[in-house]
């Protein structure tokens, strides 16, 4: 499939409003850091041609589990990350970790779905206007959505390790592996989804780590790269990044002109030669490039 849509990052700050989240030794809120991240996060996102970031939140308040992942999901999110700090009742544990929803939360939310045939017809784009039709054949709609969570939860996993390799360069890890989690937040198993634990709130040095400004660009900049080399590695069909690796080289046939060659590719003349540095429009039989 051709297409250049931009690659859609849901990035959801935990907490909020009347949920502080954990609060560290100097009471900082994790709610703070969260939504500082998400929004250099955002940013960075942003930044990158063929990449669009949703924030599930842009300010101090209450979002509820559902709304937000039915924000990613409205804007038709590729991935879904989730920004925390972790706590612990002593202060010793530091570093970051990164979580990935577990078959049996996932089984959990399947059972759930198949229950509501009015959401899955939401829930899985083209697949859920087959099952809106086959409403009463429970094994098929079990059937795909399964295919669609075992996929989901395999991309998080993917994310998920480039996420840690990416963090293990500006922080300490917690743990070095993908955690699996039942955590409520990894509601989405129809879209890939990780929670990054930023680092504990409740030690007092990476306290103060997480509500630096120099240290969340960092953490922020980590997971775009991340971000990046994951959706280079697996572009989604129609969008840009997949557009991009599909560029063939192509060799200049008899009669053809830089115009022909640049109708066939949707393109034009001018950037047909400034992509590939040409110098001239004549053209030689044969060439390639
Ligand atoms: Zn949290």
């Amino acid at each position: 499939m051709r297409g250049n849509a931009d690659i859609v990052v849901a990035i959801d700050a935990g907490h909020g409003g009347e949920d502080p989240g954990s609060i560290g030794p100097t009471k900082k809120y994790e709610k703070h850091v969260t939504l500082s991240v998400s929004k250099k996060l955002a940013a960075q996102i942003d930044a990158i041609p063929g990449m669009k970031a949703v924030l599930t939140r842009r300010g101090d308040y209450f979002v509820n589990l559902n709304k937000r992942s039915e924000i990613a999901r409205k804007n038709g999110a590729h991935l879904l990350v989730s920004v925390h700090a972790d706590a612990f009742r002593t202060p010793q544990p530091r570093g970051a970790s990164v979580f990935v929803l577990n078959t049996r939360r996932a089984n959990t939310e399947i059972a759930r779905w198949v229950e509501n045939h009015e959401q899955q017809s939401e829930l899985l784009g083209g697949a859920g206007e087959v099952l809106a039709k086959n409403t009463n054949d429970r094994n098929v709609s079990q059937t795909l959505l399964d295919l669609q969570f075992s996929h989901s939860q395999k991309e998080g996993y993917k994310v998920a390790t480039k996420i840690l390799r990416e963090m293990g360069k500006v922080a300490h890890l917690h743990k070095k592996e993908p955690v699996n989690a039942s955590l409520a937040v990894l509601k989405s198993p129809d879209i890939p989804s990780v929670l990054v634990e930023t680092g504990f709130i409740s030690n007092p040095a990476e306290e103060r780590l997480l509500t630096t400004r120099s240290h969340q660009d960092k953490l922020a900049r980590a997971l775009a790269k991340a971000i990046v080399q994951y959706f280079e590695a697996n572009p989604p069909e129609g969008t840009l990044f997949a557009n991009r690796g599909q560029q063939r080289k192509h060799t200049v046939k008899r009669g053809e002109s830089l115009s022909v060659i640049a109708q066939k590719y949707g393109s034009s003349v001018s950037a047909i030669k400034s992509a590939n540095n040409l110098k001239s429009t004549s053209l030689a039989v044969g060439q390639t490039w």
